[in-house]
């Protein structure tokens, strides 16, 4: 791609870095944000800017928030005995528009998977654990997709657990097998949630 501007170059250069933005439509976005008014541009500039700047992670639940307690942990009409494990912020988003959770989130940050160099000391489990092990929780919800290393990860937390008094389910109905959780349809979502079972039944034998 031939640029007559080197400034346009480095703008389309920088906004095609993000995932599924080729040079094509970088370029068609730089030349759009150029037809607009300049104050356009710059909003868009300080609204990444400070969220990249001033964005948290809950400190109990590691759930993306403005503040050290997001605002499912730090609200007393949750249930703050049931907490449901998910891979990432997406799938507290998925989940909450159900409306069929109560409870707390732990969100892990990943999933373990060898191939890609991810152990389970890349995640958030120690923490998950260590809340278990303060003996208020009384129910886990595991709610990773049902993948190979969704799988793999539910089995690690679940042996991390083995000693501790809590009950640990799975949302394993309604969720086939490779589907992402943050794809699942809302009814779907929910009522696995409502009608999850226990993990060790879901096992395979
Ligand atoms: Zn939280």
């Amino acid at each position: 791609m031939e640029f007559s501007s080197k400034l346009l170059e480095n703008a389309v250069n920088e906004i095609s870095q993000l995932p599924g933005i080729g040079k094509r439509t970088a370029l068609r976005l730089a030349l759009h944000l150029l037809k607009q008014p300049k104050e356009q541009t710059a909003h868009l500039v300080q609204a990444l800017s400070h969220m990249r700047e001033d964005l948290k992670f809950c400190k109990s639940c590691h759930n993306i928030s403005d503040v050290e307690l997001c605002e499912i942990c730090s609200n007393p009409l949750r249930t703050d005995d049931i907490v449901c494990v998910v891979e990432d912020i997406r799938d507290v988003m998925a989940i909450e528009n159900t409306a069929s959770h109560k409870g707390l989130y732990h969100v892990l940050g990943g999933k373990i998977n060898p191939m890609e160099g991810i152990g389970p000391h890349d995640l958030n489990i120690v923490s998950l654990v260590e809340k278990v092990k303060r003996g208020h929780i009384k129910e886990l919800i595991f709610a990773l997709s049902s993948t190979m290393e969704g799988d793999t990860t539910n089995f690690y937390i679940f042996k991390q657990l083995k000693g501790l008094e809590i009950k640990t389910s799975t949302i394993a109905g309604g969720i086939s097998v490779g589907d992402e959780l943050e794809y699942a349809d809302e009814i779907t979502l929910g009522r696995s949630i409502i009608n999850r079972i226990p993990f060790e039944g879901s096992l395979k034998q």
